[in-house]
């Protein structure tokens, strides 16, 4: 694996402070664009923040070459989808970025670059089980975390592990009709479905689950979705909490939700009897391509 292209970006002063009163605040992301010894390109970034008053060094990497769900605020998929990255290459990614960042661990390792985790779920789940229980690398992660569009059968599978793992579930519509039109993966799993195994999740292991919602002007943050999202939500607060996402890409024509926006949304939750913790999530990252859904995956010539 060998560094093809590495950006930084260190936030000025009165940019960190617009995030002074968020639950984390960027100091630094990095990005890699990373060769595989077959050629292809994957990326995988690092980010320096503070979160809740203590600064930490999070690592975002990639499970897969390219994707095949086709999200469409995503640009992972956009070259398709070609294989799994093995658990030995997804820990090379962990090495190259402690190596550029010149640090010894992480305090958090987050499987959310290109490609679904749950896809490549025995590579995922044993890097991550060698990675807490073997601590052959980074010993003394304070948490690991995963994004996921939402596979029922694999959730299930997941709170068997047993593993002290973070899920972060790709909602971004208060309903099925509404997911289907940005997300294919809704054809297959409808958002009663995901919930029913998130739950399980949270019973079994204990751990709360993050419910992500990207929010597009005139789509998802209608009045309708308000109430959709505030009845899912309803006597929940225990297992779900709410990240409300600024998007990065376009779709259609919809506008990418601003600061102001996600607060308005917010305010609205709140005032439809939502008591679930929210967070509101500014995606970090975008000054060097490593937002939410712009990881690119590069076929060989
Ligand atoms: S959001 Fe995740 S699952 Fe969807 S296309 Fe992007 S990488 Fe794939």
């Amino acid at each position: 694996m060998k560094v093809i292209n590495r950006k930084k970006y260190s936030y000025p002063r009165q940019k960190t402070d617009k995030w002074k009163k968020e639950t984390f605040q960027p100091l630094s992301d990095l990005k890699l664009r990373l060769k595989l010894d077959d050629g292809n390109m994957i990326e995988s970034a690092a980010f320096h923040m503070i979160m809740d008053g203590r600064m930490e060094e999070h690592a975002c990497i990639s499970t897969q070459v390219g994707c095949k769900y086709g999200c469409k605020f995503c640009t992972s998929g956009k070259n398709g989808y070609l294989r799994n990255l093995s658990k030995k290459e997804m820990k090379d990614e962990l090495r190259v970025l402690a190596k550029e960042e010149k640090t010894e661990k992480f305090d958090c390792i987050v499987f959310m670059g290109i490609g679904e985790p749950l896809d490549n779920y025995d590579e995922v789940v044993n890097c991550m089980r060698e990675l807490i229980e073997k601590k052959d690398l980074y010993s003394g992660i304070r948490r690991i975390a995963l994004a996921t569009v939402g596979i029922p059968d694999s959730l299930n599978k997941l709170a068997e592990e047993k593993l002290p793992i973070d899920l972060w579930v790709s909602l971004h519509a208060s309903d099925d009709e509404k997911r289907k039109k940005i997300m294919p993966a809704a054809n297959k799993y409808s958002i009663s479905e995901i919930i029913k195994s998130a739950e399980d999740y949270y019973k079994k292991t204990g751990r709360f689950i993050w419910l992500n919602y990207m929010l597009f002007l005139g789509f998802n943050n209608l009045n309708e979705d308000v109430k959709k999202l505030a009845n899912l939500l309803k006597d929940k607060k225990e297992i779900f909490k709410l990240i409300l996402t600024e998007p990065n890409n376009d779709i259609d024509n919809y506008q990418k939700a601003g600061y102001g926006d996600l607060l308005e949304f917010e305010d609205k939750l709140r005032n439809n009897g939502v008591e679930n913790e929210i967070v509101r999530f500014m995606t970090a990252g975008k000054d060097v391509g490593a937002g939410c859904g712009e990881f690119v995956f590069i076929p060989k010539k």
